[in-house]
């Protein structure tokens, strides 16, 4: 996401950056891009005509104009003002003091409601230790029920329904009441959307609010509508006084407007992002993070903790360990990959790595799993000591393994080049020293 938007700002300070000492003119300048890129991007124009506001009077301050890393100070301010814009700080979900907690989920039909319930049920069962329940109360879309009882049954968490001749309402207070029974400490109701807002709908939204007075109501919003999305935000939120939002489609080609503006135009915080279509693509939204994110500073703690969940930390270490004594071979590398794969599309984590971005090309850059079943292919065409030691890999033995996996000579050759370079570049970096980085990045 935010591809496009992150360029034009990159282009818009390129130049202030090189400078050190700026001038006034400078400033001027280099905020008539961001205005536009943010135009561009879909921002809301009076969060935009606001932010650049903002950003210029800070920016022209003696402090900054004085200074001989001016550029660089502006650039700081544009970041803080873009993560003062999304919240400032992170918002945490509400839980019930006691009882089981209600959280109704909320928005236009395909916003990605029914997905996210079922994301939001995996991930506190998995980070906060609870036990949620889902409840179908989405009686007007066809098979609405089936769809999230597939997701109930694919996570191994348990839906409530009552088939759709009952109402929403009596559908949400006999689940309530099932959670309570049966010991299930969070409630996810799902409710139906439309296509476009229109009263009936809202009236009943409004109806089961008032029947189980929700802990949250989510507004999920589909990030790729840009300044619909906010138009959107503002109408649920006059009539059913949402609680905070959930932006999806994020990994999708969205500009950036709905993230920007949703916050400063509602009031409302966004609590998580969609990032995909798997249920466990649902990330807390951190506004500091997401501004990095935006100006193409990359995105390392998120990348940090999402390694967190699915690296096994042993193994971690003693690949650490590893590289440091360059003792890693083909083994570790499939293990590696293996694990990266578990982490989500390639493209997605690189991206998160500061300066990625800006390497040529970056943005196109796209990793076929195809390319990564070929590598996966040629090193099990080794043997297990050609494995555990790259440097017995001889042109005959080469051709060989070309055979056993249906490549050809030539891509195992670069193959194992690529391999013997980034074992060379970790052997570096782990032992302190960050050229290999440097030299990776464009130092
Ligand atoms: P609902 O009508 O609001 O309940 O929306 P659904 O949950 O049925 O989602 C509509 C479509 O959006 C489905 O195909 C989902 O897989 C997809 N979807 C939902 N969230 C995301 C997301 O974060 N990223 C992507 N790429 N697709 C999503
Ligand atoms: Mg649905």
């Amino acid at each position: 996401a935010f591809e496009g938007l992150t360029g034009r700002l990159q282009d818009a300070f390129s130049g202030l950056r090189k400078k050190g000492k700026i001038t006034e003119a400078d400033v001027k300048d280099a905020m008539r891009e961001v205005r536009l890129a943010l135009l561009e991007a879909d921002v809301n124009y009076k969060v935009v005509r606001e932010f650049v506001k903002t950003v210029r009077e800070k920016a022209i301050g003696e402090e900054v104009l004085e200074s001989i890393n001016g550029g660089q100070q502006v650039v700081k301010i544009v970041n803080d003002e873009l993560t003062h814009l999304m919240g400032g700080t992170q918002e945490k979900i509400i839980f019930a003091d006691r009882g089981p907690t209600v959280y109704m989920m909320t928005g236009l039909q395909g916003a990605g409601k029914t997905t996210t319930a079922g994301k939001l049920a995996n991930y506190l069962r998995k980070q906060e230790n609870k036990k949620p329940m889902l409840v179908a109360a989405d009686i007007y879309r066809p098979a609405a029920i089936d769809q999230l009882q597939t997701v109930g049954s694919d996570l191994n968490i348990p839906v409530f329904s009552m088939g759709d001749q009952v109402s929403p309402v009596e559908i949400a207070e006999k689940g309530i009441q099932e959670a309570k029974d049966t010991n299930r400490d969070v409630v996810i109701i799902d409710t139906a959307g439309r296509l476009h807002i229109d009263e009936t709908l809202m009236d009943e939204l409004e109806n089961v609010k008032t029947a189980v007075n929700p802990h949250e109501i989510f507004l999920v919003v589909d990030a790729m509508t840009g300044q619909d999305a906010v138009n959107v935000a503002n109408t649920f939120n006059d009539r059913l006084d949402i609680t905070s939002v959930i932006l999806t489609k994020l990994d999708g080609d969205t500009r950036g407007g709905a993230a920007l503006s949703i916050r400063s135009v509602t009031q409302k915080p966004i609590k998580f992002t969609g990032t995909g279509e798997r249920l466990d693509a649902l990330e807390p939204f951190h506004p500091d993070r997401m501004a990095n994110r935006i100006l193409g500073m990359g995105d390392i703690l998120t990348l940090v903790e999402r390694a967190q969940q699915e690296v096994d930390e042993k193994k971690a270490e003693e690949m650490a360990v590893k590289m440091r004594e360059n003792t890693y071979d083909f083994n570790d590398f499939i293990d590696q990959m293996d694990q990266m794969q578990n982490m989500g599309p390639m493209e997605d984590l690189l991206k998160m790595i500061p300066g990625v971005n800006q390497i040529p090309g970056m943005d196109q850059f796209e990793m076929d799993p195809k390319d990564m079943a070929h590598m996966k292919a040629i090193v099990m065409s080794m043997t297990p000591e050609e494995r555990a030691n790259p440097d017995l890999l001889s042109q005959k033995r080469r051709r060989r393994i070309a055979k056993g996996s249906a490549r050809n000579i030539a891509e195992v050759n670069r193959m194992i080049k690529q391999f013997k370079q980034s074992k060379e570049m970790m052997s570096k970096m782990s032992n302190g020293n960050m050229s290999g980085m440097e030299n990776l990045f464009g130092g």
